[in-house]
């Protein structure tokens, strides 16, 4: 006999699982959540280092942040475990008037939206909030002290776990196949590990992989992986975890630490002809540790772990903001794909958003009209400005 379910998620990562525990919460029935990999954090979630930030350049990013920090705020009483949001802070360092500028600009748009935290600060300032590092050709900076440092995998087994406990069927090893469709375009059916699933709605929640589940349905998603390679240093002695997280914006270099170990990020593209290849690219490491070691003096003595590198995906959308909303030409696929490097922060309210326009046919808590994957085509995507 034909499984049936009200509605299949696509990827059990963080999003897919913040959608199924609002569903559940929603008291939405029969959800099953599907995953390729055998487990829980074998996606892009396991592979960030967990960074929070308020500091965009557009509205809808500063807003998803805002509505999704409140909901980090009270994940222990939500979910039983603790997301460990620590506000650390962002610091963005600037070489030039022209980026402080456009600092000065997104933080107009920060401040209209809720962030008034958000500030500049002079030199001296920048130096006093992380005296660990060297400021050459630094010549000013943007700070926001609530932006942080948060636990991907509890935000995951957060989620996964409590969405479980309320009756949410989730399936490892379970790849999606195929999709059969009706003449209106709406999905009917999905092939899952072989078996084939009746379907009421669908949610892509396939991270870097979404295009390829979009395709199935006839969607043409533009979500492509961008490899993010992180090198992890030996522990550290002389900095721990409340190092902010601090961004050169002249090459986008940028480390925090997380369990006392430095973790390395130069998103410079180590491209391969597999775009989703995984190994790690040795050189890069020894030249992002170069990096380090001159703009970190502490660490000038300190060793790689070279166990400890590794190399995950982004999900790039165009304007590297999540493309959210329900495709126009497959009325029963919601789309939650793009983040592009974003997803866990926004993971939370975006569960919280996909069970409202699930459940409601509206989202009530945030017009997501500027979410919809019809902004490319109209010509309206979203602003952004250099690293914000
Ligand atoms: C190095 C690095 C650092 C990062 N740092 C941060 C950060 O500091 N802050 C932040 O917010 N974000 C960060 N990110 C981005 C973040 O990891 C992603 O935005 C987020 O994990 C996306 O969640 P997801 O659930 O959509 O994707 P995933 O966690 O990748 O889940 C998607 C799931 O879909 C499954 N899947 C794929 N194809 C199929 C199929 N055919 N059938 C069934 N299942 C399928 C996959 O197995 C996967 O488990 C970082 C990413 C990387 C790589």
């Amino acid at each position: 006999m034909t499984r049936s379910v009200s509605t299949l998620v696509i990827g059990g990562g963080v999003i897919g699982a913040s959608v199924a525990w609002h569903l559940q919460q929603r008291g939405v029935r029969d959800v099953l959540v599907v995953d390729a990999s055998p487990g829980p954090g074998c996606g892009s979630t396991g592979k960030a280092t967990g960074g929070y930030r308020g500091q965009f350049a557009n509205r809808i990013n500063v807003e998803l942040s805002l509505l999704s920090r409140a909901k980090l705020l009270r994940f222990v009483d939500d979910v039983g475990v603790d997301p460990e949001y620590r506000p650390v802070g962002y610091l963005f360092l600037a070489d030039d008037q022209a980026t402080l500028n456009s600092f000065r600009a997104a933080r107009d748009i920060q401040h209209a939206a809720g962030l008034t935290e958000a500030c500049e600060l002079t030199l001296d300032e920048a130096q006093r909030i992380n005296p660990h590092v060297v400021l050459d050709g630094v010549v000013g900076a943007a700070w926001c002290p609530s932006d942080a440092t948060i636990r991907p995998l509890n935000i995951l087994r957060g989620y996964l776990d409590a969405a479980r406990r309320g009756g949410v069927q989730v399936q490892w090893n379970a790849p999606v196949e195929g999709m059969e469709r009706e003449a209106n375009g709406c999905i009917t059916h999905v092939t899952v590990a072989g078996e084939r699933i009746a379907v009421g709605q669908v949610v892509n929640a396939a991270g870097a992989w979404s295009a390829r589940i979009a395709a199935m349905a006839g969607v043409d998603l533009p979500v492509t992986p961008a490899r993010r390679q992180i090198a992890c240093t030996e522990p550290l002695t002389a900095l721990d975890d409340s190092f902010p997280m601090t961004i050169w914006t002249r090459d986008a270099f940028h480390l925090r630490i997380r369990d006392r170990r430095a973790l390395l990020n130069w998103p410079v593209d180590t491209l391969r002809d597999d775009p989703y290849a995984l190994d790690v690219d040795e050189p890069m490491v020894e030249r992002v540790m170069a990096i380090a070691r001159e703009r970190v003096p502490l660490m000038r003595t300190t060793a790689l772990d070279a166990s400890a590198h590794w190399v995950g995906l982004y999900e790039m959308s165009p304007d590297k903001t999540v493309i959210f909303g329900r495709a126009r030409s497959c009325d029963n696929l919601l789309l939650v794909n793009g983040s592009s490097g974003h997803g866990v922060m926004h993971s939370p309210i975006l569960g919280q958003l996909a069970a409202e326009l699930l459940c409601d046919g509206v989202t009530r808590t945030l017009d997501v009209h500027a979410l919809r994957l019809e902004r490319f085509a109209e010509g309206d995507a979203q602003p952004i400005s250099g690293l914000l």
